[in-house]
């Protein structure tokens, strides 16, 4: 009886959003008219995050019957989506995607986790911890970065899963994929406590770092992803099938990668700005295998958050996918949707060089302290690989930052870290301060680090007014000269 209530009412509102787009009702008046319907019948909603992954890779090689993609898009809404004019790394791309703006906004610069930008940018995990505490939240992953964000914040994560390497990244998505279906089965237990999990695989952007992401090794990797995700839809159609609720997926990328081995991203070429969102809403099998033209890694977090009922920050990039007539009037049928996708994908350039520039300054010099940080230790070795991607001024910039790493040798992660988000901040990360409060912090005793680099996080940045020669200073034009 209680599911049949929530089907109808699912199908009521998918129905008075259609109208709603239509018609031209504002954002704000179709939202809240919205927001009681979807509150009652979005209960479950999975985010899947393949990381490094491209499109164009999916399509070449996992757009079949019997892959988790294919399936997906054939039942949701899939969009081409560009992160140009945002770093492509992964810390501040998966920051956008859980919190909703743009590294702009919540300054992340590299892998080197702090948890302070998630206070002033609450993540999806705390805002639907703090305004549904009752929601069930769970990450699961094999990047501890991730298990970090949804550690951060006064509202973390009801449940947080870390996976180690366990002898192949393959593998090790493997164990991810198992305990992702797992607590999915285990949601049937309790029919009426809502769910939101994020499940997290890596193996596309490793291939990608260690073979290229041309190589037969990322196609692999993209594949074996496929075939993860179509075991986790196999688990939500048997808990859909026992308790009547729907589930809500959404899958989505941090950023794309280079075919040739070297670098893998980081700078602003289309292979690495390439990002997609696949959107399958429950309930919406009216707009199945199609396509938006609209969406935007940032838009997950609002869209979330909506389909739960929590009210949207008014400082968010995003907007929700299902709602946002601007994003909704975008949607179009294509006959073929793999060829209407490869087309979105080739629309997608290069910034301006200005950007361009500023862009690959940050990345070089927010590459350093990550290195430093133990992941990888030649720092001469990855600077080299920029250096022989001969990136416009960017490769002579990185040969210059094997220079100073030469020349000062013993510098350390937080001094580095520290220099890094001074250069990001002149270059417009973490620039635009929030206008909605923090989230007050939670009961209990605050949780103070103490780490210098939770001091460094709080320095502040003024950014001088910058002038040409400021600028060709900045950039070390002289040195380039070399
Ligand atoms: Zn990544």
């Amino acid at each position: 009886m209680a599911t049949s209530l929530k089907k109808a009412l699912c199908g009521a509102a998918v129905a008075t959003l259609v109208a709603g787009a239509a018609s031209g009702v504002g954002p704000a008046s179709a939202a809240s008219s919205l927001s009681a319907d979807w509150m009652l019948t979005a209960e479950n909603v999975l985010l899947i995050g393949t990381d490094g992954t491209n499109l164009s890779k999916i399509l070449e090689y996992a757009y079949n019957e019997g892959s988790g993609f294919r399936t997906l898009m054939d039942q949701g809404i899939t969009g081409a989506a560009t992160e140009v004019n945002h770093t492509t790394i992964s810390g501040p791309s998966w920051s956008t995607i859980l919190t909703g703006v743009w590294d702009d906004k919540h300054g992340v610069i590299n892998n080197v986790f702090s948890a302070e930008p998630y206070n002033s940018w609450p993540t999806v995990f705390n805002l639907l911890e703090y305004f549904r505490p009752e929601v069930n939240t769970s990450v699961i992953a094999d990047w501890e970065y991730i298990n970090q964000i949804a550690d951060a914040g006064g509202y973390p994560a009801d449940s947080n899963t870390f996976f180690e390497f366990d002898g192949s990244w393959a593998n090790t998505d493997a164990l991810v994929t198992a305990e992702t279906i797992s607590q999915i089965l285990q949601t049937t237990a309790n029919p009426d406590i809502p769910n939101f999990l994020f499940s997290y695989q890596v193996q596309a952007d490793e291939a990608g770092h260690t073979f290229g992401g041309g190589s037969a090794e990322y196609a692999q990797a993209v594949i074996n992803v496929g075939s993860n995700i179509e075991q986790i839809l196999a688990a939500i159609a048997q808990a859909q099938a026992e308790t009547g609720d729907e589930w809500t997926v959404i899958v989505t990328t941090d950023h794309g990668h280079q075919q040739s081995l070297g670098f893998g991203h980081g700078f602003q070429s289309p292979n690495e700005t390439s990002q997609f969102v696949i959107f399958s809403l429950a309930g919406n099998s009216d707009q199945a295998g199609s396509q938006n033209l609209n969406y935007s890694i940032a838009d997950i977090t609002p869209t979330i958050l909506q389909l739960f009922g929590v009210p949207l920050r008014s400082d968010f990039d995003g907007a929700p996918m299902h709602t946002d007539p601007e994003i909704t009037g975008s949607l179009v049928q294509p006959e073929d949707l793999k060829q209407a996708l490869t087309a979105a994908i080739g629309m997608y350039g290069y910034p301006n060089i200005g950007n361009d520039l500023a862009l690959g300054l940050r990345t070089v010099v927010a590459t350093v302290p990550y290195l430093l940080n133990g992941v990888v230790t030649d720092i001469d070795k990855m600077l080299q690989g920029i250096v022989d991607q001969d990136i416009f001024l960017i490769s002579g910039l990185a040969a210059f930052a094997q220079q100073i790493n030469d020349f000062f040798g013993g510098l350390t992660v937080d001094v580095t870290q520290f220099l890094a988000r001074g250069v990001a901040y002149l270059t417009g990360s973490g620039v635009i301060a929030p206008t909605d409060a923090p989230l007050p912090p939670p009961p209990g005793p605050a949780d103070f680090s103490g780490s210098v680099e939770a001091l460094l996080a709080d320095q502040t940045f003024t950014a001088p007014d910058l002038d040409d020669a400021d600028l060709i200073g900045l950039l070390g034009i002289d040195a380039l000269a070399a």
